[in-house]
Parts: C-alpha cells; structure tokens; sequence
C-alpha cells in the first residue's frame, strides 16, 4: 500500500489557496517565517479520503473485533458519551476563560464538571477527596507517591522506601523510584500476598506498600485485612492502583477496606478507550488526612452555587499537570457513570467477573492455568504444554489474529512462564465469547497435528508474521519530502 506521499502527484491540489491581497511580511517575524514551501503531498481531497478511509479499516479496534487483552481494559465504550465531549459548550472553551459568572459564565459547566467527576469518584472508591489533574494512570501513580512522600516529610519522618509486589504492574516500582524512593520487590505466594513475607519487610523507613487488587493475576488479595493491619502498625501508607476497576465497581470501596491513595485509570474503565499513547486520565483519591497533598488547583463549590479554583493550599504538591488534565476524558467518564447510574455500574463489575470466569471454565482443559480458581475480571493462563511442542504463547496470540480476534496480553505478568492473560470484560455477548472459545480449542487442536500452521500465522492479516528483530533493528526508512519534488 502506497503511503500519501508516494500518491503525491505534481500540480494536483486538495485545497486552493488566494493570493494574498496584502503583504504580511511586515506582520510575522522574521524568525517565525519559513524559508520555503512546506513539504506536503500533493493529491485531491478525494486521495485524502479514499487513503485514510483504506487505513482505518486495515485497523484492528473494539469497534470491529472482540479485544480480550488482559490487565488493560479494552472494553467498548458507548458512542453517546462522545457525544457529550462534542458539545460546543465543553469543546469550544478555552482553558484561560474567566471563572465568574459576572466576567463571563461560560466556565461554570465546566468547572462543575470538574467538581462532579470528582465528587463521583469519592462516592464510588469511598475516598475523602479527589483530583482529576493527572493524565495517565502511571502519572497517577507518581502524583499518589509525591503525595505520600510530601505526607511523611510534613510529620517529620525519614521514610525511604515502597513495598511493591512482584505481581504489581511495571508501572508501579517505575513511579515510586520516580518519587525518589527506594524500592523493595515483595515475592507473592500462591499468586498473592504473603503476610508473613511482608511483615518480614515492614519497617519505620518504609514509606507505603503499593497493591494492586484483584492484582495482575486477576485475583483477589484475600489477606487484605491483615495487610492493611501490618501497614497501620507501621505508620505507612496503603496504596491502591486501581487502573482497572472494572472487576469491583459498587462491590467494594476501597477507602473503606483501609487503603490511603488511589489512582483509576478512566480510559479503562470509564468510558474512554485505551491505546495509541492516549489522551488518558489517571484521577488520584486519597484519605481524609492527605487532603492537604493534593494537586492544585482545586475546584470549590460557593454558598450561592458559584465554582471557583483555588489555590491557596500551602501543603499542596503543587501542579502536577498544564491547567486541569484531560478534561474531554473525564467529562466522557462523567458522563458515563451518570448514564450506568448505581446498578449499571454494579453490573458492570458482576458481568465483567462471570464473563472472565466463564472463559477460564471453557478453558481449562485446554490451557494450563497454574492459579485455576475463581477469578475477578481477568485470569492468567499458561502455554507451557503446547511450548513442549514448539508453539510458544506469541504463536497461539498471532493464529488468533487469523480468526479475526485480538490476542490476549502475553508474557505478562513475568511470574508466570508462557503467558496468555485475558480479560473478556462486560460488554462482550455471550455469542461472541463462544465463538472466541471456540476458535481458540481449534487452534490449541491444530497445534497436536500441525504445530507449523501457528507457527506461521498470521496468514490472513493485511501484515504477515514480521521478523521482529529485524524490524526494530534495521527500520527502513524513507524521506517522504524527496517523494513529493
Ligand atoms: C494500565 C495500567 C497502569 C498504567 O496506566 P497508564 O495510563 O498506561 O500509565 C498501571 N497499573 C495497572 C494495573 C494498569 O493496568
């Protein structure tokens, strides 16, 4: 397929540009104003769109395939909450407007907005405040640990390191060592928390234990009271990653089960999908006590109705983000969690949990799976047997591209060897999990007869299996301005 440069043909217009009646060179700065024509491709309007429209379908989304990638939410999101972010009110503003009602109101939506979502997010995680300013889920993580950091300098303690255990997601040790601490990897037993192990670990310099539950495994951290217990006695701080709530929404607070901070990854779970490097949205809720800490600025609520910013807040790690986030992402997750209400949210959870578990059911006798009991959202199996054969879990991922399904997660969580993680998530048919069963026992038959047939997919693909190594080490590439002269 041709790149939009490599249609380039010369005198071919898209667009037709006047001559300007007056002479601006007197109005741009010299060291602003160009030395020569920009070096774009010259093809007509209807190129543009046949080309673009050609790639979007060799693209592979929720929106036309079922997506079962584990420990990253792919979920459908309903289009009437693009709908909302459309609105010209909310697209059109712009972030320096004036905040009152008397200079201009337009701001006030938006800064309820902005005071809404966050509230919500109380509601739901049972936090004692939120901000809504960071914009990826690590991103969080970092803002949660800058606050738990600015916390203990403020007590006059000398707390060094975080407590991560080794089923947490990379991104955890990563912005805890970003903070500026120092970090212990904690080993999991049976695929959890052991208390023991932790308690062994637990001392006056650790600043907070960071969990992720149900963690990377997709399973619930069944020693959580003692856990929260063991960080109490300490002094430190219990850390929840909630990047993917989908697994207990309206089932558990997690400010009532102990934890202090929380980040929740809402192109996740809310509304917005995940992918491509974003726009994201990490919003961090923290405990009464580490109010203080968070970002600014802050939204306020007058006694006549207005919303005003603030930012008189000395205790504040300051900002963590240009003006207030991703606000299109939250306004989405805004609006998602007012159209789900309670009970679709609470459905969201129980359908996103019966669906993993039906998939493990379907598939246990087909696929090792070292931890096989009730899982939450997600479950991790094992490629080990068919590996003994040759056909590695990066295979089994590439033949079911061929039947039209995205892979699952591979080779993650790394406490597991050969392995696949899937997550169904709520919005899938039971149909469309059927048929993923299906061709999935089809493809792990095949490799008893044939390992060779998914050693060599994907087949059917507009990209065959690629020499990965190669491409990454020897990357062609062209000068697309020499195209179009
Ligand atoms: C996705 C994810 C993150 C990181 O979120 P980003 O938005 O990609 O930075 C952190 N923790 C867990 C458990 C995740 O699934």
């Amino acid at each position: 397929m041709k790149t939009i440069f490599e249609q380039s043909v010369p005198g071919r217009p898209g667009v037709g540009l006047r001559e300007l009646k007056k002479d601006l060179t007197g109005l741009i700065p010299q060291e602003l104003a160009r030395d020569g024509l920009p070096c774009l491709p010259q093809v007509s309007e209807l190129d543009v769109v046949r080309h673009f429209t050609r790639l979007s379908r060799l693209n592979f989304g929720v929106d036309s395939h079922f997506y079962p990638l584990g420990s990253c939410t792919m979920k459908y999101n309903p289009k009437f909450i693009e709908q909302a972010a459309s609105l010209p009110g909310f697209s059109r503003l712009h972030p320096l407007i004036p905040q009152f009602r008397g200079a201009g109101h337009f701001a006030q939506g938006a800064l309820e907005v902005i005071y809404e979502t966050e509230r919500l997010l109380c509601e739901i995680t049972g936090m004692a405040g939120f901000t809504v300013h960071p914009m990826a889920g690590s991103h969080g993580e970092l803002t949660g640990a800058m606050i738990i950091a600015a916390y203990h300098k403020d007590k006059g303690r000398n707390r060094s390191k975080v407590i991560v255990p080794d089923s947490a997601h990379g991104t955890n040790p990563a912005s805890a060592a970003i903070a500026g601490f120092d970090v212990i990897s904690l080993e999991s037993r049976d695929g959890i928390i052991d208390p023991q192990a932790l308690e062994a670990v637990l001392t006056e310099e650790v600043a907070a234990v960071m969990m992720t539950c149900p963690n990377t495994l997709g399973l619930f951290e069944q020693h959580l009271p003692r856990i929260v217990e063991l960080v109490r006695s300490v002094d430190a701080l219990l850390y929840y990653d909630g990047a993917n709530l989908n697994a207990i929404l309206g089932k558990m607070r997690v400010g009532d089960a102990g934890f202090d901070v929380v980040h929740l990854n809402l192109h996740k779970t809310f509304g917005t999908p995940h992918g491509g490097g974003g726009p994201g949205s990490g919003p961090v809720g923290v405990c009464a006590r580490l109010v203080d800490f968070l970002p600014v600025s802050r939204v306020g609520k007058q006694e006549d109705g207005q919303f005003f910013l603030s930012y008189g807040h000395p205790k504040s790690i300051g900002y963590v983000a240009p003006f207030y986030g991703n606000f299109a992402v939250y306004l989405k997750a805004y609006a998602y969690i007012l159209r789900l209400g309670r009970e679709g949210l609470i459905r969201v959870s129980e359908n996103a949990v019966l669906a993993a578990n039906y998939l493990r059911k379907r598939l246990e006798n087909h696929l090792e799976i070292p931890f096989n009991r009730t899982c939450m959202h997600e479950f991790v199996a094992s490629a080990v047997r068919q590996a003994a054969k040759g056909v590695r879990a990066v295979d089994i991922a590439k033949a079911l591209l061929d039947k039209g399904h995205h892979a699952p997660t591979v080779y993650f969580p790394l406490i597991v060897k050969e392995a696949l993680m899937f997550e169904p998530t709520e919005t899938e048919s039971l149909d469309t999990l059927n048929q993923f069963v299906d061709d999935l026992i089809a493809i792990l038959e095949e490799v008893e007869q044939d390992p060779a047939v998914a050693q060599s997919a994907p087949q059917k693909t507009p990209v065959s299996r690629l020499d990965e190594v190669k491409a990454a080490r020897n990357l062609e590439l062209t000068d697309q301005c020499r195209l179009v002269d």
